[in-house]
């Protein structure tokens, strides 16, 4: 990634009084504490060693950081010498663009010739650019591949099933866990057998076949010429392993600048030690309190560990004033992350009064969750704050669905972070296309689909068959009348029959969508491999369904959001739009809102089910749910359905349970909020998710309307 500075003039280091009295204007909003950080090394210490900034949210350190690059190019440092590591792509950029304002106005004009800083970017970003330039050096192609989660999943697939492990009798772990397994061993640098023990304990039993697996995987990645995600830093430190290149690759910067260092893993801290063995020019800032990863092998011993790492001592610096939140939202934080068993907490202090507490706001269930929340942005609007100054945080992808169907329904325009939006994933397109299908089966596209699920349909037959039904008059009477391939005679049947109850009069809503459900299980079996995590999601689509009075309601709601998009654009307007911001809590760190909202604060999504194992996992939820509300500058909500929805293994069915607030929200943390409820008066009678047509928008009659 290539960063665009402006240019320090003619000579890197300011000769005049001019441009350093401008940057020490620029210094000057910092705080001493951020400039003893920035100015580190830039006076008269004899060998400055590393630099450590660690402090709370909010604090500036990622300013801190934008400020010190900017000074240090001010003050003479080469640009392209500068090695700028972040956490994602996304926050590269900002960083870039924060640095090349600061240092715009600490040279007090516009660019002539803007200098780039030449490495910036992701550690993984960063370990491909520089794996290509040392490539033949270290027995690459230069040209090699790099394979994202998804194809280095489908190359596992490949290699199991040539090892013929997909068709042992015990299950063996499906690609999606072999390659986490896999993963976790390369970033945590830690042995096959002690990873299963700690983190996936069921594979136990596989353990050699895993072992054989990954042999086989790595040959047959080396012979393709591909590198899978884990390699770009794998290759990466073993080239840092050989002292000769190490120092090779180290002398190209002189500094090194790394951002949310709390949740880097092994392999990255060894790579920085490799880089810099005595910590001179290196920087690293984060917070062991926002520390999120681990499932990815991140470890917040890198940080903790960082000031005695290298030949020179770190010097460390802590931040504590907190620019970012109101005192009343930081009060509340500081309450949740102070409960942590390990004493996290750093009071911060923030000058921002105000009288306005963060609110905890019960509702009915997740129906009621999502207009309160469409109402409380809209509200948020018209009092001037824009739609991309707020932002909806959740703790995993699918718990956004009811919302993001509710700003379909009010036209309120979204961009989704971390996790496909729901209606784009692949398995709730397939069933909807069934559902189109049956509702219109003069619908090509949702026919081409729907049929294609079977196992032995290719596109030609999906044609021959969609051309049948066009040319009949009974669509149905021509489908079963069709003569399918061999391959799909089995299944043939189950279809046209689930065809025709849909079609029937008869066919009562939402009965129908949990036909479907039961028909398109098995397929999704077959299709999928991480078939789990997918039907949870149908079950969510059905709960959603419940809330429609009929399919064709349902059908004409979800299709607003418009399902032909591809998911890299769809539903990602024009840049100059305004836009809400729906993202995950990972997906969220390092950024900030006017106003936040954080959905289903309850025990089973905040600590989440899944993460319920050990004492570290619940610590790591709720130094997540600090990082949520730490997001926050002036408004923070956090919502507690009463009620919510829980996919259980089939035998025991789906159901609805009542919720309580999360655990990390005791009556000690409760009073830092404002409690409320919304409607005002909640009742507790009505089913949750129970239909209630006096609250729905009839959106198909008023289209249908307009054509009269
Ligand atoms: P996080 O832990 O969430 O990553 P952070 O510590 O990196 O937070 P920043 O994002 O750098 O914090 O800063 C938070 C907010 O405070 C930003 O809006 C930033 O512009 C502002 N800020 C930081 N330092 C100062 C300062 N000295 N004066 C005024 N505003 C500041
Ligand atoms: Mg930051």
């Amino acid at each position: 990634m290539v960063m665009h500075l402006p240019s320090p003039t003619h000579s890197p280091i300011p000769s005049t009084d001019a441009p350093v009295g401008r940057a020490d204007a620029c210094l000057a909003a910092l705080n001493a504490q951020q400039r003893r950080a920035v100015e580190y090394g830039c006076g008269a210490e004899p060998e400055p060693g590393p630099l450590l900034v660690i402090a709370g949210a909010g604090t500036g350190k990622t300013d801190t950081l934008a400020h010190r690059v900017a000074h240090l190019v001010c003050r003479g440092a080469d640009p392209q010498r500068i090695l700028l590591l972040t956490f994602s792509r996304r926050a590269a950029v900002e960083m870039e663009r924060r640095a090349a304002r600061i240092l715009g106005r600490m040279l007090g004009g516009s660019p002539q010739r803007p200098p780039a800083i030449g490495w910036s970017g992701t550690f993984h970003g960063v370990g491909a650019r520089l794996l290509r330039c040392y490539a033949e050096r270290i027995g690459l192609h230069a040209s090699f591949t790099i394979h994202d989660r998804g194809d280095a999943e489908d190359l596992l697939a490949i290699v199991r099933h040539d090892l013929g492990l997909s068709a042992t009798r015990n299950r063996f772990p499906a690609k999606a866990t072999c390659l986490a397994i896999y993963s976790r061993v390369v970033n945590s640098e830690a042995p096959l057998d002690a990873v299963l023990a700690t983190a996936f304990p069921w594979c136990r039993p596989w353990e050699a076949q895993l072992r054989e697996l990954f042999a086989a995987y790595v040959a047959a990645k080396q012979a393709q010429n591909v590198l899978d995600y884990d390699d770009l830093l794998l290759y990466w430190s073993q080239m840092m392993a050989e002292p000769s290149l190490a120092a090779e690759v180290g002398a190209r910067f002189d500094h090194v600048l790394v951002d949310e260092y709390q949740d880097t893993n092994r392999l990255q801290s060894t790579i920085l030690r490799a880089l810099k063995p005595d910590g001179r020019g290196l920087t690293v800032v984060g917070d062991d309190a926002q520390s999120i990863y681990s499932f990815r092998a991140a470890t917040v011993r890198n940080i903790l560990d960082f000031p005695h790492q290298f030949a020179l001592p770190a010097r460390v610096v802590t931040l504590e004033r907190n620019y970012r939140s109101t005192q009343p939202i930081l009060d509340a934080s500081n309450a949740v992350i102070g409960l942590a068993s390990e004493r996290h907490a750093k009071n911060l202090w923030t000058e921002r009064k105000s009288a306005a507490k963060p609110q905890l706001v019960t509702v009915r269930d997740e129906v009621d969750q999502a207009r309160c929340v469409a109402e409380a942005i809209l509200e948020h609007r018209e009092t001037g704050i824009a739609l991309k100054a707020q932002a909806v945080l959740f703790r995993s992808s699918s718990h956004s669905a009811q919302l993001e169907l509710e700003l379909a329904r009010r036209d309120i325009p979204f961009v989704k972070f971390g996790g496909l939006k729901f209606l784009e994933a692949a398995h709730v397109k397939d069933l909807l296309s069934v559902l189109r299908w049956a509702e219109n089966p003069r619908n090509r596209l949702a026919g081409f689909r729907a049929v294609r699920l079977l196992p032995g349909i290719g596109p030609a037959t999906a044609a021959r068959l969609l051309d049948a039904m066009d040319r009949a008059p009974d669509p149905l009477a021509a489908m079963a009348a069709f003569d399918p391939p061999p391959a799909a005679a089995v299944d043939w049947p189950a279809l046209v029959a689930l065809c025709g109850r849909l079609r029937r009069e008869a066919a009562s809503w939402p009965g129908d969508i949990d036909d479907a459900c039961r028909w398109y299980e098995p397929h999704l079996e077959r299709i999928y491999d991480d078939a789990v995590a997918r039907l949870g999601d149908l079950a969510q689509l059905t709960r959603i369904a419940a809330t429609y009075v009929s399919r064709e309601r349902f059908l004409t709601e979800v299709t607003l959001d418009p399902p032909g998009a591809t998911s890299a654009e769809a539903g990602v307007p024009e840049l100059d739009d305004d836009y809400l911001i729906l993202s995950t809590i990972h997906s969220a760190k390092g950024q900030e809102w006017k106003t936040v909202h954080v959905l289903n604060v309850v025990d089973g999504c905040i600590p989440s089910d899944m993460s319920t194992g050990t004492t570290e996992e619940i610590e790591e939820e709720r130094r997540l749910l600090y990082v949520a509300m730490t997001r926050a500058r002036d408004h923070l909500r956090l919502l507690v359905p009463q009620r919510f929805y829980v996919h259980q293994q089939a035998a025991h069915g789906d159901r609805h349970v009542y919720a309580s607030r999360s655990r990390f929200i005791p009556e000690a943390v409760r009073q830092h909020f404002e409690t409320c409820a919304w409607p005002v008066a909640v009742s507790a009678a009505a089913p949750a998710g129970a239909r209630d047509p006096a609250r729905e928008v009839d959106v198909a009659a008023r289209i249908r309307a307009l054509w009269r």
